[in-house]
């Protein structure tokens, strides 16, 4: 429920509208400030509350309009906040208007090999260092990552580079060490609906960079959002890294009207992964730069020294002259598509 106060109303009237959310156990949060306030009660609410304090509420004195939120994601809508967020790590923003990259193998393999790619993926221009540290993989007899030990590697790459770190947080029990190490905390799209893990985020003051699942829609992957904001960590980033279809020739089939589509729908960065996407690394520049013709706020990709060595995802990932060069040609369709990242073009 949205609550628009009149423009310059005495601050007693808007404490009258809580009083009337208090009495019936609820809280509302600050949709824009005096003069003209605006709040908005997220909770869910049975229809019957809803007559009854929207007839209330629209009856109060200084009170100009009662209004449903058009979605049932509320803290992630454009209706909670108009403007993009930007959010904010290891003094490197993303959203709002510049095109940030995020760049580096698909798990951390070794020390030397992660400083490696760290120096070599910033010399091409990267924004953000990936690779994970706890990886999901569809075998257990696969290579699931080095932990804490891969973390602390991670950390020196950032520290020698510069570049925020962006690593994958598996389970609730693993937030704490995740979260010492990295800037940025991964939610894959395996996770996507872990809503227990979600939440243990959502306490960080830490952005969150969540996946979007194989199997999820949009509406799903902005509720997952909401999960995170409702915690009151306001940092969250959606990816749009392919989902399944019925088509072999690619990893997962990558959904490119996701971001003109979350672009209109809420106020967080948008982020593309055409790495898992493709699944093949001849596939990654067309589609990297195809989602920043479509308006993503930036781009996740797996850059491997390597690839053929490569422990997990070699056969997606590029080596560092193949991302040197797709670099070549993304500063300056980033610059022309400037428009469509603003939100100029919805
Ligand atoms: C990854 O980023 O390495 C990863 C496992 O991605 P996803 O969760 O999208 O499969
Ligand atoms: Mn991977």
């Amino acid at each position: 429920m949205i609550i628009l106060m009149r423009e310059n109303c005495p601050k007693k009237a808007v404490g009258r509208v809580l009083g009337q959310l208090r009495r019936r156990g609820l809280g509302a949060r600050l949709i824009s400030p005096a003069p003209r306030t605006v709040l908005g009660v997220v909770e869910e609410m049975a229809p019957a509350l809803i007559e009854e304090l929207t007839g209330l509420i629209s009856g109060l004195e200084s009170v100009e309009a009662v209004e449903p939120f058009g979605a049932s994601w509320k803290l992630a809508s454009r209706e909670f906040k108009a403007e993009p967020t930007v959010v904010r790590a290891g003094g490197r923003g993303l959203g709002g208007g510049e095109l940030a990259v995020v760049a580096g193998p698909c798990a951390v393999e070794s020390r030397e090999g992660i400083i490696q790619v760290a120096q070599g993926v910033r010399e091409a221009g990267a924004h953000f260092l990936r690779g994970g540290a706890f990886k999901p993989r569809t075998s257990p007899y696969s290579f699931r990552g080095l932990g804490e030990e891969g973390l602390r590697h991670l950390a020196e790459a950032s520290r020698l580079t510069g570049l925020p770190v962006v690593t994958e947080v598996l389970a609730v029990e693993d937030v704490p060490v995740v979260a010492q190490y990295a800037d940025v905390l991964q939610i894959g799209a395996r996770n996507m609906q872990n809503f227990a893990l979600l939440e243990a985020v959502g306490e960080q003051d830490k952005p969150v960079f969540l996946k979007r699942g194989l199997m999820a829609t949009l509406k799903e992957l902005l509720l997952s959002a909401e999960y995170v904001l409702a915690k009151g960590n306001p940092q969250v980033i959606l990816c749009e890294r392919g989902i399944r279809t019925f088509e072999p020739e690619t990893r997962n089939t990558l959904d490119i009207s996701a971001v003109p589509i979350l672009k209109r729908l809420t106020h967080l960065p948008v982020v593309v992964d055409p790495s898992h996407a493709a699944g093949k690394r001849e596939l990654v520049p067309a589609l990297a730069l195809a989602a920043v013709a479509a308006g993503a706020d930036g781009l996740m990709i797996e850059v491997h020294p390597h690839p053929e060595a490569a422990r997990s995802d070699g056969r997606q990932s590029l080596d560092l002259e193949a991302f040197g060069r797709l670099m070549g040609f993304l500063e300056p369709l980033a610059r022309l598509t400037g428009p469509a990242r603003a939100g100029l073009l919805h």
